[in-house]
C-alpha cells in the first residue's frame, strides 16, 4: 500500500545521506506522481463537517454530496469535526474507501484553551510572560491532540490598535514588537519541537495580512493600508512566525493595496513564499475566496479561484471554489498544473510532518482523551496564568489588597457569572464552567464576609450580534438592593464590563464604555459608599475616563478562563502581587481611536507657547487615559538614570544599556521593564518610539536590581524607503521605563 511504499526504511536513509527535509520532499514526490488532477484538487479542498460525516446515516443533500467527497479523497482536511471516535471513525472511512488512502487532517480553532480554558489571548499578553504563554499554548495542543485534532487557526497575530474591532480579544495587542514575541511563544507551544509528536498540533499565523487596521475596527471592513506601515508594524510577527517554522499561514478577509488578501500576490508570492521562502500551506479564511467576488476583483467564483491559486492560496476553505473550478481552469490554461502541485505538495507535507502518512490513527487514542483532557495541573497553569495576566489600574486610598474581616459587598452582573470568564472562542469548554469571582471569593474569603446583589443584568450571548436587549436598556429594579448592601459594607465590590460574547469576531462596537446601566448602577454606588474595587471583566480596552476619575481602586481582569474567580481573589486578597501591563493602550474616549503609543512623529508634534494648530483634538488630552505597558504593583518600584556602556554603535557591535531598579514597597513583586527606542531620523517617517526589549523579574522589598539589555544594530533596523530592510546610521534615544508613557532618555549614535 501507499503506507508502506513510502516509509522507507531508516537504514536506507541513512546509507543514502539523505536529511529528513530531502526524505519528505522525495516522499512528497512520490504521492504527488500517483495522483491524478481530480486527485491533488481534493487535496486543497477543506470543509467544515459535523458528527453526522462519520458513518453512511441519513443526510440532507448537501451533507450527502460532501459525505461521497471525503470518501473518495476530494476532501484533504476538515474542520470542526472533534473526539478521538468521530475522528478515528472518519479516517477510517477515508482510508477504506479512497484509492489513494491519503489520510485527513483535523483542524479547529483552538485558541486560548481546548477544554482546559486559559484567558483570552489579548490577556495573557498582559502577563508580558513568554515562558507562560508557551505553555498554555501547549496544554491547549495535549488537550487538542489528544481529542483527535493535528492543527488550530491559532495565534492570531494581527497587530491592532482599535478596541472597536472586537477581535482584539484574540490577539496581543497593538505592538509589533512584543507581538512577535509572543508570536513565536505561542506557536512553539503548540507545535513543540517536533510536528509528529502525537501531544501536539500544527499553528496558523493569522490573518495574513492587516486584518487588524480594518477601518473604524468595524470587523471585516477595508482600510487603507500603506505598504512601508504593512512591512513596518504588521508584518513583524508573522515575519517571526515563518522564523520559528510555523505551519500554516491563513489569509485575511480584508484587501491590502486594493488587492483581496487571499487574491494577493505581492503577499503570498512575493513576501511569504518569495522572499521568505515558507514552504509551509497557506489556507484561506472562512469561505475567503468566495468573498473575492464581493470584494469585486472577480466576477465569479470561477475567475476568484484562479485569482486565488495564482497567488498562492493552497487550500480552499469552504468556498467550494477550487474543487467546483480548477480542473476546467487547467484545461483552459488559466492555472498551470504545477501551480496545484505546488500547492499539493505543501499539504502532503504536512501531512507527512504531522505523522498521519506512517500511522492515520495516531492522534484519534480514546485512552490518551481520556487521560489527558483537564488534567488537574492544567488547572493549576489556568490559574497561574489568569493571576499574571491580571492588570491593576488604579489602587488609592489603600484600598487593595482588602483586609481580613472586612464586611465585602459583591455587587454587578458578572460578579456570579461562570460563562463570561470563558471569554469568545473558547473551544469546548462546558458553557458556565469558570469559577466566578464570586466563588472565587467565597474561598479567599468565607461566604459569612460576603453579601451579593446583582444590581443590573447583561444579556448578551452568543446568538446576540446587534444591539443590547430592551430589558438591559430600562430595567434599574435592581439598583435599590445593591445599593442597601454597598451601605452595610466596609468595601464594595463592583463586577462589571462585558459578557463573553461582547468582544470576538463579528462583535465590534462603536462605544467601548461599560455597556447597559453598569455605569449609571456604578455611579448610584459610589453615591452610598465610596470604597470601590470595580473588577473589570472585558475582553478589549474600555473607556473608562469617569471610571479612572471617580473610584479608588480599579482591577483590569480581562475574560480571564476557567480559574477567573480563584485568580482575582488571589489578587484582591494580596496572595497574589499584581504585575500585568497593558499591551492596548486605553483611550479616553472612543474618538481617539486608533491609538497607540508607537504613532508616527507628525509635522505638528508639540505643543509649542502659543501653538493652537498642532496634532490634537481639542476637546480631549491627546494622551491614552492608560498608556501602553500600564500596570501597577503592590510593591513601589524605583526605576535609576540610564547607564550605557558607550553611546556610539558600531555597525557590526553592540552596546549595553541598564538601569538600577528599586523595590521601595513593603512586599515582593514582578516588575515589567521596558527598553523603547527612537530613531530621530529616517529615510521614512518613524514612530515616536518602539518597543526592542523587556525583562520581568521578581524583586523583594529593598531589594536592588541592575536590568541590562543588549543594543544591536539588528534593533535599529527596519523597512526603508527603497522597502529593503535594515539600518541608516543617525541618533537614538534609549528609554528604560516602567511603560510607555516615559520621556527620559539617553542618547547613542549608529555609525
Ligand atoms: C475566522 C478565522 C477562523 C475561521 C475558522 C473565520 O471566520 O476569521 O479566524 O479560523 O473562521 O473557524
Amino acid at each position: 500500500s501507499l503506507l508502506t511504499a513510502f516509509s522507507c526504511s531508516q537504514q536506507e536513509e541513512s546509507k543514502n545521506n539523505i536529511n529528513s527535509k530531502d526524505r519528505v520532499t522525495q516522499k512528497v514526490d512520490s504521492v504527488l506522481s500517483l495522483m491524478t488532477l481530480e486527485e491533488k484538487i481534493g487535496q486543497i479542498n477543506q470543509y467544515a463537517i459535523g458528527e453526522e460525516m462519520t458513518g453512511p446515516s441519513e443526510k440532507g443533500e448537501q451533507a450527502e454530496k460532501r459525505y461521497q467527497q471525503i470518501l473518495s479523497g476530494k476532501v484533504g482536511s476538515v474542520l470542526n469535526l472533534l473526539g478521538a471516535e468521530n475522528t478515528m471513525k472518519l479516517q477510517k472511512l477515508v482510508m477504506e474507501n479512497s484509492r489513494l488512502k491519503i489520510p485527513l487532517i483535523f483542524s479547529y480553532d483552538v485558541i486560548h484553551g481546548y477544554k482546559t480554558i486559559f484567558p483570552v489571548p489579548l490577556a495573557e499578553s498582559a502577563s508580558w510572560n513568554l515562558d507562560l504563554m508557551k505553555k498554555t499554548a501547549s496544554v491547549a495542543a495535549q488537550e487538542a491532540a489528544a481529542s483527535g485534532l493535528h492543527w488550530t487557526f491559532a495565534p492570531m497575530i494581527d497587530v491592532s490598535r482599535d478596541a472597536r474591532w472586537g477581535r482584539v480579544m484574540e490577539g496581543a495587542g497593538e505592538d509589533p514588537y512584543l507581538g512577535a514575541e509572543i508570536a513565536k511563544a505561542r506557536i512553539l507551544g503548540f507545535q513543540g519541537n517536533d510536528l509528529s509528536d502525537p501531544f501536539t498540533i500544527a499553528a496558523t499565523a493569522k490573518h495574513f495580512a492587516g486584518y487588524g487596521f480594518v477601518e473604524s475596527g468595524k470587523d471585516y471592513n477595508s482600510m487603507n493600508l500603506n505598504r512601508e506601515v504593512l512591512l513596518n508594524q504588521i508584518i513583524p510577527p508573522f515575519k517571526a512566525a515563518e522564523e520559528v517554522g510555523v505551519a500554516s499561514f491563513m489569509n485575511s478577509f480584508n484587501d491590502v493595496d486594493g488587492i483581496p488578501a487571499s487574491a494577493s500576490e505581492y503577499l503570498l508570492r512575493d513576501i511569504l513564499k518569495g522572499q521568505w521562502e515558507f514552504d509551509g500551506v497557506v489556507v484561506s479564511d472562512w469561505n475567503s475566496i468566495g468573498e473575492i467576488v464581493n470584494h469585486g476583483t472577480a466576477a465569479n467564483l470561477k475567475e476568484a479561484s484562479a485569482q486565488a491559486i495564482n497567488a498562492g492560496s493552497d487550500i480552499d476553505m469552504e468556498a467550494e471554489a477550487y474543487i467546483t473550478h480548477l480542473a476546467t481552469l487547467v484545461e483552459e490554461g488559466k492555472v498551470e498544473e504545477e501551480t496545484i502541485n505546488d500547492a499539493v505538495r505543501r499539504v502532503l507535507k504536512l501531512k507527512f510532518e504531522l505523522g498521519l502518512f506512517d500511522n492515520p490513527y495516531k492522534y484519534s487514542d480514546l485512552t490518551r482523551e481520556k487521560e489527558t483532557i483537564q488534567k488537574p495541573e492544567f488547572t493549576e497553569v489556568a490559574r497561574e496564568i489568569a493571576r499574571e495576566s491580571i492588570v491593576l489600574l488604579k489602587n488609592e486610598k489603600d484600598l487593595l489588597p482588602l483586609k481580613s474581616n472586612q464586611k465585602i459587598a459583591v455587587i454587578g452582573p458578572l460578579a456570579k457569572d461562570k460563562d463570561s470568564p470563558l471569554g469568545n472562542w473558547r473551544a469546548q469548554a462546558k458553557a458556565g464552567s469558570a469559577i466566578s469571582l464570586y466563588e472565587g471569593l467565597e474561598e479567599a474569603f468565607g461566604t459569612e464576609n460576603l453579601i451579593y446583589a446583582e444590581g443590573v443584568k447583561l444579556s448578551i450571548g452568543p446568538n446576540t450580534f446587534h444591539q443590547k436587549t430592551e430589558i438591559e436598556e430600562k430595567d434599574k429594579s435592581g439598583f435599590e438592593e445593591a445599593k442597601k448592601i454597598a451601605q452595610k459594607a466596609d468595601v464594595v465590590i463592583m463586577a462589571l464590563g462585558e459578557t463573553a460574547y461582547m468582544s470576538g469576531e463579528g462583535r465590534s462596537r462603536s462605544e467601548i464604555g461599560l455597556p447597559g446601566l453598569q455605569l449609571e448602577l456604578l455611579e448610584e454606588i459610589k453615591e452610598v459608599n465610596s470604597n470601590i474595587v470595580l473588577v473589570l471583566m472585558n475582553g478589549r480596552p474600555l473607556t473608562l475616563s469617569w471610571e479612572a476619575e471617580n473610584i479608588p481602586a480599579i482591577l483590569e481582569t480581562w475574560h480571564l478562563g476557567a480559574e477567573a474567580g480563584n485568580a482575582i481573589a488571589d489578587v484582591l486578597k494580596g496572595d497574589y502581587n499584581p504585575s500585568g501591563k497593558l499591551t492596548m493602550s486605553f483611550p479616553r474616549r472612543v474618538g481617539q481611536l486608533p491609538i497607540y503609543y508607537n504613532h508616527k512623529v507628525t509635522g505638528r508634534p508639540d505643543s509649542g507657547p502659543g501653538m493652537v494648530f498642532y496634532t490634537h483634538h481639542n476637546d480631549v488630552d491627546s494622551t491614552p487615559l492608560f498608556p501602553f505597558g500600564f500596570g501597577l504593583s503592590y510593591s513601589n518600584f524605583e526605576y535609576g538614570e540610564i547607564q550605557l556602556s558607550s553611546n556610539t554603535l558600531e555597525a557590526d557591535g553592540s552596546i549595553t544599556a541598564s538601569v538600577e531598579i528599586t523595590n521601595s514597597g513593603k512586599v515582593s513583586g514582578e516588575e515589567i521593564v521596558q527598553l523603547y527606542i527612537q530613531d530621530e531620523v529616517g529615510s521614512v517617517t518613524r514612530p515616536v518610539k518602539e518597543l526592542k526589549g523587556f525583562a520581568k523579574e521578581k524583586l523583594a522589598p529593598n531589594e536592588s536590581k541592575t536590568f541590562t539589555f543588549t543594543i544591536t544594530p539588528e534593533m535599529l533596523s527596519f523597512y526603508r524607503k527603497d522597502n529593503t530592510f535594515g539600518t541608516e546610521p543617525g541618533t537614538f534615544k534609549i528609554y528604560i521605563a516602567p511603560n510607555s508613557a516615559t520621556e527620559e532618555y539617553k542618547k547613542i549614535t549608529l555609525q
